[in-house]
């Protein structure tokens, strides 16, 4: 079994081992070592990388691993033979990285606990975040902002006060007099680390010498996942660049809007009143300029068969002016079929009474486009010739 130097000291970041097994894997290798300070995956916390070295050689490590045995495997590209006295070193600022993430978890942990009685579990620790699973007494899967916030402001204070971390293996009496947030998943050589007095629980994994080191948390989100509450976070150095990030979008924002980058919800407001306002702006003069239109388009109206048509042509008009247009006059003659015409090409066939669709009737006519039994709308395909013949012809045959 391998003796995990990061027990005694998550601080160590360079040892003196002698290789005592290793086994080909893949395109490398895994060696054991009898010491090694390189922290194995294991309870959500990745492993550490770093390099080997022997006398002549230095090989880097990218995997390690723990077996049922106890004993730690790390995985490099070449053979060291058994007995071979190598050099061990830890890559620092992936192992720091991954102890304020680690940390931070547990701080989060026994907040949850010892605020809402909420058991955590899962704890994955990716690239960019972290995320723990919440399982809350009275089943919900969110919390409040005021329930977040009061977890954040718990963990910072306690990290502000630099709680003491303190990793030991209790006897059984002692273990059993300790209040953990959650039973171990062992039931021999229990390791428990304890977070000043309110953060107790089985752990195998690297933490820092007090909670200091984590420097700050801020959790992101919290959402239902699986009928728990995924809570995702960032700690130390990963919340120092969040803020960072998200101080400069504010930054941004705050300048463009002209407000405070603490108050951005009066920027915002003051935008859409002035939005609102445009709208309506915009609203009145489309309506203005949609009645001169209609003032301007040239009106005919004949009678085929049964059905009355009524033609309008406008110039070179938006869509909209033709929908309103034609809207307006099926409202003031519910029996006609209208269409209007816009110099473009563009069409819009409407009625409210007539015996025939207005979908089927433009589909017939040879128009490109669609639309409802009272509604059509699209273009009308050059070299078909006039529309308004077209649909007056099929009218007159119309049963
Ligand atoms: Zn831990």
């Amino acid at each position: 079994m391998t003796e995990r130097l990061y027990y005694d000291d998550p601080l160590l970041k360079e040892f003196d081992a002698v290789v005592t097994c290793i086994k080909a894997h893949g395109d490398g290798f895994l060696i054991a070592l009898d010491r090694s300070a390189f922290y194995p995956t294991s309870g959500g916390q990745p492993h550490d990388n770093g390099v080997i070295r022997t006398d002549s050689d230095e090989y880097p490590v990218t995997d390690v691993t723990v077996d049922d045995d106890g004993e730690v495997w790390h995985r490099i590209p070449e053979t060291v033979l058994p007995g071979t006295r190598v050099h061990g070193v830890i890559d620092w600022e992936r192992r720091r990285d991954h102890m304020e993430q680690h940390g931070g978890e547990h701080m989060i942990a026994g907040a949850i606990w010892a605020l809402m009685q909420g058991v955590t579990i899962g704890l994955h620790c990716g690239a960019e975040d972290a995320t723990i699973d919440v399982t809350l007494p009275d089943g919900r899967t969110r919390m409040t902002e005021a329930e977040i916030a009061a977890v954040e402001a718990l963990v910072n204070r306690e990290i502000r006060e630099d709680a003491k971390v303190r990793c030991w293996f209790p006897g059984k009496e002692e273990l059993a007099s300790i209040p953990l947030r959650k039973p171990p998943a062992v039931k021999e050589h229990v390791r428990v680390v304890a977070y000043g007095d309110y953060e107790y629980c089985a752990c195998g994994g690297t933490h820092p010498p007090s909670a200091g080191w984590i420097g700050c948390v801020k959790i992101l989100s919290v959402l239902p996942e699986r009928g728990k509450a995924r809570v995702r976070f960032v700690c130390g150095e990963r919340a120092f660049k969040a803020f960072a990030v998200s101080y400069a979008q504010c930054r941004l924002v705050s300048d463009a809007l002209s407000c405070p980058s603490d108050r951005l919800d009066l920027g915002l407001a003051a935008v859409e009143q002035k939005l609102a306002a445009q709208s309506e702006r915009i609203r009145t003069l489309s309506q203005a300029l949609c009645q001169l239109a209609e003032r301007e388009a040239e009106r005919d109206v004949k009678t085929f068969g049964k059905t009355q048509l009524m033609v309008m042509r406008f110039a070179d008009v938006e869509h909209s002016v033709l929908s309103q247009a034609a809207s307006e006059a099926m409202a003031n003659h519910p029996d006609w079929v209208i269409l209007c015409l816009s110099a473009q090409g563009q069409f819009v066939l409407a009625s409210q009474n007539a015996p025939v669709s207005m979908a089927a009737l433009a589909k017939t006519a040879g128009l490109r486009g669609g639309g409802k039994p009272d509604f059509a709308q699209g273009k009308v395909p050059e070299g078909i010739g006039d529309a308004a013949e077209r649909i007056g012809a099929l009218l007159e045959t119309a049963k």
